[in-house]
C-alpha cells in the first residue's frame, strides 16, 4: 500500500489491510484526473470513477466532441431551419416540433413528416389554429399519437395564455407546456435559447454510461439523476445547443447500441468502457506472444470502482462480459412483457355510387390509446372464445353498425395482424363482409355513438388512421425505432404462415360475394 493511501485510510480511521479495496495502478493514461497530487478520500475516489470532476478533462471532452460535430454532423432539416431563424420563438418552435417527433422515432422517418408539418404549420400561431383532425391526419403513421395532440394543445396555450411567446428557461418550458418533459425542455432551451443545460435521452444515456463505466440499471431514477448531473457538468456553456446535439449525434451514429465505432470516436480518450477493452486486448496480445506478466491475467485488472459496493457499477450478479466489449454498458432491468390482447376488426365493404368499393371507418374515443383516430369497426375479444363464438360476437357487433340486413354467410375470416404497442401485444383478428348495394350505417356521432363514415381505399390512406390499420410492412427495430411501427401478419389457412400482410391486402381478399 502506498504511503499516500495508507495516510488516507488513516484519516478515515481504517486500519491498514482491513476492508482494502483492491486497486490496480491507474492505467488510463488519458485520464488527466488520475495521478494528481491530492489523494482523495476513499469514498470520493470511488465515485470519481463515474464522474467528470477535473476541469481539464471536461474541457478536452467538449473540444473533442464539438470539433467532431462541426465536421461530421448530419444535414437535417430542423438544424437548417433553426440555424436560419432569427426570431427566438420561431426558432424554438422549429426545435420543439423536431424533438417531439424524434421521441421514439427514427430520424429517417421523421424527416418527411417534419417537412410536411412545417410547410403546413410554419408557426406556433398556425398550429394553434389547426384542427385536431388535421393534426392526426398528418401524424398518422408516426406512432404515439398523443404527441401530436399535445403539441397542438401546447401551441394553443402559448398563443392564448402566454401572448404567443415561448418560455425560455428549461424549467419554465417543462412546467408550462403540456407534453414537454425534462429532456424536450432542455433541448429547446439549449438549442433555441442558448441555456447551458444538459439533456439526457437514450443516445446520451448510452454514451455517458460507457464513458463513465455506469453499469447499474440505466432506467432507475437514481441512475437517471446521476446521468443528468453528468450531462449538466459536461455541457459546453458557450455552445450548449451544439454540445447537446453532438452528444445525441454521437450516440446515434458512432456509439451505437450493438456495433459502436470506437476507433472513430472523438471521446475515446475519456471512455472507461473503451479503456477496459483496450486493456483486455493488450493482455491478450501479450499472452499470445508469451509475454504476459502475472499482472496481466485472463481478465485484466484495469482500474475499477469500489467493486461490490458501488451503486453505479455493473451488478455483481452480472459482471463484465468480455464478449460484449463496450456494449456491457448500459444495462437495463428486464422489461415488463407487454400484455396480450385480441381485438376483432371488421372490414365492412359496400359499393359506392360509381360502383367503387367503400369501407366503413369509425372514430375512436377522444382519450386513451390512439385517441381520436379512425379504425375499422373493432371490438375487444374475451379470452377463450372458440372460432364459432368469436364469429357470433363479431356478427352482433357488425349488426350494431349495419343493421339486421347482414348476411351471416358472407362474413369471412381473413387473417390476423400482430401489432406491438409499447405495452400491448395486440392481435387484430380481421374479418371482412361485403354488404348489399348502398348499405347505410345506423348512426354517426349521435346519442353517444362514435362518428363513422364510408371511405374509398384512397381516402382510407389519407385518413387519420393508425399504423396498425394502414400499414403492413415490417419495420426494422432499433434504438430510435417506434415500437408501434412494427407490424406482422399471419394469414389464415388459405395463406402461407408468417406471411407479411397489410390491410390493403385484406381489402383485396374475397369479401364473400
Ligand atoms: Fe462509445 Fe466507443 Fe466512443 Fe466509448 S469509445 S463513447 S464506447 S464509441
Ligand atoms: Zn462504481
Amino acid at each position: 500500500m502506498s504511503r499516500l493511501r495508507a495516510a488516507a485510510r488513516g484519516r478515515q480511521g481504517l486500519p491498514q489491510g482491513v476492508g482494502e479495496v483492491r486497486k490496480s495502478p491507474r492505467r488510463c493514461r488519458e485520464n488527466p484526473s488520475s495521478g494528481k497530487g491530492v489523494f482523495p478520500s476513499l469514498s470520493t475516489q470511488q465515485s470519481a470513477y463515474h464522474l467528470f470532476s477535473h476541469p481539464v478533462e471536461i474541457q478536452a471532452f467538449r473540444v473533442n466532441l464539438l470539433a467532431w460535430y462541426d465536421k461530421c454532423k448530419r444535414d437535417l432539416p430542423w438544424r437548417k431551419l433553426a440555424a436560419s431563424e432569427s426570431d427566438p420563438t420561431r426558432r424554438a418552435y422549429t426545435v420543439w416540433v423536431s424533438e417531439i417527433m424524434l421521441q421514439q422515432t427514427q430520424v429517417a422517418t421523421v424527416i418527411d413528416y417534419y417537412n410536411r408539418w412545417m410547410q403546413k404549420w410554419p408557426t406556433l400561431q398556425a398550429l394553434a389554429g389547426a384542427s385536431l383532425e388535421d393534426v392526426n391526419e398528418l401524424w398518422a403513421g408516426l406512432g404515439y399519437y398523443s404527441r401530436g395532440k399535445r403539441l397542438q394543445e401546447a401551441a394553443q396555450k402559448v398563443v392564448s395564455e402566454l401572448a404567443g411567446e415561448m418560455p425560455r428557461a428549461a424549467e419554465e418550458l417543462q412546467k408550462l407546456l403540456p407534453g414537454v418533459g425534462r429532456y424536450t425542455a432542455g433541448a429547446i432551451a439549449s438549442i433555441a435559447y442558448g441555456q447551458a443545460t444538459g439533456v439526457v435521452d437514450g443516445n446520451v444515456i448510452r454514451v455517458l454510461c460507457r464513458v463513465r463505466g455506469i453499469g447499474a440499471d440505466s432506467s432507475s431514477p437514481a441512475v437517471i439523476d446521476r446521468l443528468w448531473d453528468l450531462a449538466n457538468t459536461l455541457v459546453d456553456p458557450v455552445r450548449p445547443g451544439d454540445f447537446n446535439q453532438a452528444m445525441m449525434e454521437l450516440g446515434a451514429t458512432v456509439c451505437t447500441p450493438r456495433a459502436p465505432l470506437c476507433m472513430e470516436c472523438p471521446v475515446k480518450p475519456h471512455c472507461r468502457a473503451r479503456c477496459r477493452v483496450e486493456k483486455e486486448l493488450e493482455c491478450a496480445s501479450k499472452r499470445l506472444l508469451g509475454k504476459a506478466a502475472p499482472t496481466c491475467p485472463q481478465a485484466p485488472d484495469v482500474e475499477e470502482c469500489a467493486a461490490g459496493s458501488c451503486s453505479l457499477c455493473l451488478p455483481a450478479t452480472e459482471p463484465w462480459d468480455s464478449s460484449r466489449g463496450v456494449a456491457n454498458f448500459p444495462r437495463r432491468a428486464a422489461k415488463k412483457q407487454p400484455r396480450a390482447e385480441r381485438t376483432a376488426t371488421c372490414v365492412l365493404e359496400r359499393r359506392g355510387p360509381g360502383g367503387e368499393p367503400e369501407y366503413l371507418i369509425v372514430q375512436r374515443p377522444s382519450s386513451g390509446l390512439l385517441a381520436g383516430l379512425w379504425e375499422f369497426p373493432s371490438l375487444p375479444l374475451e379470452p377463450g372464445l372458440n372460432e364459432k363464438q368469436q364469429r357470433e360476437v363479431v356478427l352482433g357487433h357488425i349488426q350494431a353498425w349495419a343493421g339486421d340486413a347482414v348476411a351471416r354467410g358472407r362474413l369471412r375470416h381473413v387473417g390476423e395482424v400482430i401489432h406491438i404497442f409499447s405495452h400491448i401485444h395486440q392481435t387484430y383478428v380481421v374479418y371482412s363482409l361485403l354488404l348489399g348495394g348502398g348499405a347505410q350505417t345506423t348512426a354517426s356521432g349521435q346519442d353517444g355513438q362514435p362518428a363513422c363514415r364510408w371511405v374509398t381505399q384512397a381516402d382510407l390512406q389519407k385518413s387519420a388512421i393508425s399504423t396498425a390499420m394502414k400499414k403492413g410492412h415490417k419495420r426494422k427495430r432499433g434504438c430510435e425505432v417506434a415500437r408501434a411501427g412494427q407490424l406482422k401478419a399471419e394469414a389464415d389457412s388459405s395463406r402461407p404462415r408468417r406471411q407479411q400482410l397489410s390491410l390493403a391486402a385484406f381489402l383485396k381478399a374475397p369479401a364473400g360475394e
